[in-house]
């Protein structure tokens, strides 16, 4: 999952990248609100995380844009417990849950989980196709009822194909997700890995779109 954090408070920033990581999350981090339009535009998030109060534009005002245009990522607010007009309004402009300041991160995490998991369509944290089960929460894999032992790097490249099964990814939309904006990876990395989650998980599950990308059948 690729999330875009929107806080400006560095204390609780950091807990909630923090937080998130922990469900292996990749989270990009951004502290002002107008920043956080432009990255919003770019699109490619699973997840927004989203406080009010920012400096540049407000965060209503980066929902009421996002949802205008259209955008449907899931939208999790960040509101004071003395908010309710914020809150209300947050959630008729388009925000599909929100957290209250100060918040447990167990909450934060499940509440941000549950979103994810229904934008992927999906009722439960179980992914499964053809013998290949991936268990989102335990964090594990089995096929055909044996455990699969996968490093970090494959098991989230495993999620992801699994998650956009019967999508084509590019190499650059693997890399953004594996490593983060700017940080870039050699295409190279990326079939490297590809190829080693193949010889796991057997070579027809992963199928090469010439010059456009991967694909889970
Ligand atoms: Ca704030």
């Amino acid at each position: 999952m690729k999330a875009l954090l929107i806080e400006d408070d560095d204390l609780v920033g950091d807990a909630i990248q923090r937080g998130l990581a922990l469900d292996h999350a990749q989270v990009e981090w951004v502290r002002d609100g107008t920043e956080g339009e432009a990255v919003l535009r770019a699109g490619g998030y699973d997840l927004v995380v989203l406080d009010l109060g920012l400096p540049g534009t407000d965060g209503l005002d980066i929902l009421r844009g996002l949802r205008g245009r259209g955008d449907h990522v899931p939208v999790l607010i960040l509101t004071a417990r003395d908010g309710v007009a914020d809150r209300i309004r947050g959630l008729d402009l388009g925000a599909d849950d929100y957290v209250l300041k100060p918040f447990d991160m167990d909450e934060l995490r499940a509440r941000a989980r549950a979103l994810a998991r229904r934008a992927t369509g999906r009722i439960n944290d179980l992914i499964s196709c053809d013998g290949l089960t991936i268990d989102l929460q335990a964090y594990s894999a089995t096929l055909d009822g044996e455990a699969l032992t996968l490093p970090g790097q494959e098991f989230k490249l495993l999620i992801y194909l699994a998650e956009q099964r019967g999508r084509v990814v590019s190499k650059e939309q693997i890399a953004d997700m594996l490593y983060g904006w700017g940080e870039g990876a050699e295409s190279n990395t990326i079939e490297v890995l590809v190829s080693s989650l193949r010889r796991k998980i057997g070579a027809q599950r992963i199928r090469t779109l010439r010059g456009v990308g991967y694909m889970m059948p």
